[in-house]
C-alpha cells in the first residue's frame, strides 16, 4: 500500500484555533532516571488535524467515541479549489462540477492548497465553504468532509466573546456527520479514487479527537 499522510505534526506550540488550549508536552520519566521514558500531553481535542463530532456545534449531539468508524474510512472525492482569494467564500458554482456523481458514504475533501500557511497568520484567512455545498452533499448521503484549512466556515481572528456563527458545522454535524480540518499533502494524492482513513482516539463522550489522517493506494497487484 502507497499511504500519503494527510495529517499536520503536533508538536508544543503549533498553531491551534483562536483561544484553545496551547499545546505542549513534558518528559515525565525518563531513561537516564527511571530506565524508561514517558512524557505528558497537554492538547485540546481540535488539536492538529482533527475530526469534529457532532457534539462540536449540537448540543447532545454525538460524542467522538459513538462516531461510526466505516463512516471515517472509505472511498474519498477530492475536489480542487486552487487560488480562492482570502477570507472569500467557494460558492457551490464553482465547485458544482466536481460533484457529479458521488456516492452515499464518499468522504468529500475540499483542497484549497491552504494548508501551506499553516503555522502562520494568514492561515487564519483561509476561504471557506458556501453552505449550499453543505446541503448539497447532505443531499447526497454524503456527511463526511474534510478540509486542508482550519475550518470550513470563517475563523474570527481573535478569540471571540459572542457565539460564532458556523452554518457549514451546523448543516453537517446537525446530520449527524463529522468534519475532518486541518488536513495538509492533498496535492500529494495523484491517483483516482483514493481510499482516505482519519479514526480518532477512543475519547469518551468528548466533541471531538486528533486524527492520523491518511489515503492509501494499493500497489497494483
Ligand atoms: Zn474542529
Amino acid at each position: 500500500m502507497h499511504i500519503v499522510d494527510l495529517s499536520q505534526p503536533v508538536s508544543t506550540g503549533m498553531q491551534v484555533f483562536p483561544g484553545d488550549p496551547v499545546v505542549s508536552s513534558n518528559e515525565v520519566a525518563t531513561n537516564a532516571a527511571d530506565g524508561f521514558q514517558v512524557a505528558e500531553l497537554h492538547l485540546g481535542t481540535h488539536t492538529g488535524t482533527h475530526v469534529d463530532a457532532p457534539l462540536h456545534t449540537v448540543d447532545g449531539g454525538m460524542a467522538v467515541d459513538e462516531l461510526d468508524l466505516a463512516r471515517l474510512y472509505g472511498p474519498a472525492r477530492i475536489v480542487h479549489v486552487p487560488g480562492a482569494a482570502p477570507r472569500s467564500m467557494i460558492e457551490f458554482s464553482t465547485v458544482e462540477a466536481q460533484l457529479n456523481n458521488l456516492k452515499p458514504g464518499t468522504i468529500v475533501l475540499f483542497h484549497t492548497g491552504w494548508s501551506a500557511y499553516f503555522n502562520t497568520s494568514a492561515y487564519l484567512d483561509h476561504p471557506y465553504l458556501d453552505p449550499d455545498i453543505a446541503a448539497h452533499l447532505l443531499a447526497q448521503g454524503v456527511s463526511v468532509i474534510g478540509v486542508d484549512s482550519l475550518n470550513p466556515d470563517p475563523t474570527p481572528e481573535t478569540q471571540t466573546e459572542a457565539p460564532l456563527h458556523l452554518p457549514v458545522h451546523q448543516h453537517i454535524l446537525g446530520a449527524g456527520g463529522a468534519i475532518i480540518e486541518n488536513l495538509t499533502n492533498l496535492a500529494d494524492i495523484t491517483w483516482k479514487d483514493p481510499l482516505f482513513s482519519a479514526l480518532p482516539l477512543r475519547l469518551m463522550g468528548l466533541d471531538g479527537s486528533p486524527v492520523r489522517a491518511v489515503a492509501m493506494r494499493p500497489f497494483p497487484g
